[in-house]
């Protein structure tokens, strides 16, 4: 999500800057912006909201001439996409410019004690916040360097960040520091690069420090790198070490293809989705969208979930999890039927619609008709501003950070983390959970982000070995039950989508009623049996497998014995509340359909004939 680009040394930062910030483009993003210190140390800012290119045309004077500078290209959580909003942003003395990856979710009380100071606010983002409290320090304690006045309004503030601060009275410095956000420092001869990650400076030199969490430094051509810790103001020795890796490997963060890395993030993407929402010691969800609206949704007498592909699987597990928890009937439709078929909606329905990119054309023309009729339509979408996010009259954006892989993988898990959060809250609030069920949930949803990580490390080699077995067959069943049908669905799609292989999901009782004739040596059938809700029914469906010579890829528990016993080959996940399962459910389903396209020598990103934002109907 998002890039800091900065540069201080000989060379020109502009240009610098500029051609870093279009190296970390793949990153994703809605506005970019620019500052160069000049000779005299005075900062010209340049921001606007679109493309690097955007930037070019309106920088492009004698005034951006200088040796250091950084930019910021902004992927918005706070506050639209507009010039206003984009980075760097400026303290009110003019004085202090900085630029933030991140979220700083106490910037609202901050913001209301700087105001009561004082101070006022261009932006609606929380990265303005911090450059006003760095002044405010700067400014009631005078005998604070430029680093203190910045480790001491880090300590203020909690959230996620990487920043990079410059500062009118300190030529050729930064001060940078990271906690949850990536930052690397490049280190060349009489020059320093910072960057979010290193492609923009691998050309420069392969010497490089990471900063590690919870650390701030000091960067000057004079004294050089010098780190302490944020909390504690602990000097630290920098651990200088060699890139090894090519330009392209750098931008994928070391990963073959951006959909492996964007596997591996889900623990990091769910826990984003989660922030500031679920706040298990406040023992309540806080959502925006629904906490606006609870009367609107309380009142709701059906729930529509619309969407397409990946969304709409996620859309049927939301509606196992709202049925579930806050007993409110649901129905999920294909938003590109649902507009075509003179659906039966009252302004009493609430219409969700789901979709990664909030660009997906037959999702808008659904939603367009839900208002019409006078539905309350609540969108889910992962890019900010997106114009499903525009149109829909309320929302929760799923914080994956942008998804560049063709097949959706933790887009997907961050909307069945959204959907859960949804369900919780309304169950609360009208009463179809009790506070113990509530507690007890929201405990194990928080725990969810660790057992993703041990998903990703128990599960990746398991599923490389059975993705070397069943490479070259040319079907493929998924069954499920209960939450783990759409599981089934989805695994079997991601099989599709990337491997062209033909598979299909049903739920595992289904099979009985036609696809049990599709059975023998020769069929692969993938089966997420997790000892929960239905686990003995699904324990005779893979016995019934067995009987005809099926092959058996379970996904079972640790403590599973039955299915274990029966199939060729078990999937690990651990124990969890059968509601989220799904989500563990999904990563090594996500797996086996990546190594199996991997050794099909299919193109894993950019699938043939199929688009990221699919924006024709
Ligand atoms: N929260 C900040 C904003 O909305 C930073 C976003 C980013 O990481 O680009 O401006």
């Amino acid at each position: 999500m998002c890039g800091i680009v900065g540069y201080t040394g000989y060379r020109n930062a502009y240009n610098v800057v500029i051609n870093g910030l279009k190296r970390l483009e793949y990153r994703g993003y809605d506005s970019a912006g620019i500052v160069i210190e000049n000779k005299d140390g005075k900062h010209n800012v340049a921001k606007t909201k679109g493309k690097v290119e955007d930037l070019l045309a309106i920088s492009q004077s004698s005034e951006y001439s200088g040796n250091t500078g950084m930019g910021h290209t902004r992927w918005a959580t706070h506050g639209v996409p507009s010039d206003a909003n984009s980075h760097p942003h400026v303290s009110n003395n003019g004085k202090i410019a900085l630029v933030h990856n991140g979220i700083i979710e106490n910037y609202d009380s901050i913001k209301i004690l700087l105001i009561e100071k004082g101070f006022t606010f261009k932006s609606e983002t929380d990265t303005e916040v911090l450059v006003n409290l760095i002044q405010y320090f700067e400014e009631s304690q005078a005998d604070l360097d430029f680093v203190s006045c910045v480790r001491y309004a880090l300590n203020e503030v909690y959230g996620a960040y990487a920043i990079c601060v410059m500062h009118q009275d300190h030529k050729g410095e930064f001060v940078v520091a990271r906690l949850g956000s990536p930052l690397a420092v490049g280190i060349g001869k009489d020059e320093f690069f910072i960057a979010s990650d290193a492609s923009p400076f691998v050309e420069f030199t392969k010497d490089a420090l990471y900063l590690e969490e919870g650390h701030i430094a000091h960067i000057s051509l004079k004294d050089g790198i010098e780190i302490r810790t944020i909390t504690q103001n602990e000097p630290v020795q920098p651990a200088i070490q060699e890139l090894k890796l090519s330009l392209e490997q750098i931008e994928k963060g070391g990963y073959e293809h951006f959909m492996l890395k964007e596997i591996f993030e889900q623990p990091k993407s769910i826990h984003d989705t989660l922030r500031g929402r679920l706040l298990v010691k406040e023992e309540t969800i806080k959502m925006a969208g629904i906490w606006d609206h609870l009367e609107r949704f309380s009142k709701a007498e059906r729930i529509i979930i619309i969407a397409c592909g990946t969304s709409w699987h996620a859309g049927l597990i939301g509606e196992y999890l709202i049925e579930e928890f806050a007993r409110i009937p649901v129905e999920v439709e294909y938003a590109s039927e649902f507009r075509y078929r003179n659906p039966i909606i009252t302004n009493k329905d609430i219409v969700i619609a789901i979709s990664q990119s909030g660009e997906t054309a037959d999702t808008m023309a659904a939603i367009k008709l839900a208002k019409e009729k006078g539905a309350f339509v609540y969108g889910i979408c992962n890019v900010v501003d997106s114009s499903i996010a525009r149109i829909t009259d309320a929302g929760s954006y799923t914080h994956a950070g942008p998804e560049i892989g063709v097949a959706s993988t933790k887009a997907f898990t961050a909307q069945l983390t959204i959907l859960s959060l949804i369900a919780l809250k309304l169950g609360k609030h009208n009463g179809s959970l009790s506070n113990a069920q509530f507690m007890e949930l929201i405990t194990e949803l928080d725990a969810i982000p660790k057992k993703v990580q041990e998903v990703l490390e128990n599960t990746h080699e398991i599923c490389k070995v059975i993705a070397k077995e069943f490479a070259h067959t040319t079907n493929f069943l998924y069954l499920g039950r209960g939450f783990n049908f759409p599981s089934a669905l989805e695994g079997a799609l991601k099989l599709k989508e990337i491997s062209y292989i033909h598979a299909e999901g049903y739920p595992a009782a289904e099979m009985k009623h036609g696809p049990i004739a599709l059975i023998d040596e020769n069929m692969p059938i993938v089966i997420i049996a997790p000892k929960v809700g239905h686990y003995d029914k699904v324990v005779s469906n893979v016995q019934e497998i067995k009987a005809r010579k099926g092959r058996v890829i379970a996904v079972v528990n640790p403590t599973d014995t039955q299915v274990r016993s029966q199939a060729d080959y078990s999937i690990e996940i651990p124990m969890v509340n059968e509601a989220f399962s799904p989500i563990l459910a999904a990563i090594p389903l996500q797996f086996l359909a990546y190594h199996i396209a991997l050794i099909r020598g299919a193109n894993v990103d950019q699938p043939r004939n199929l688009a990221k934002s699919v924006t024709v109907e």
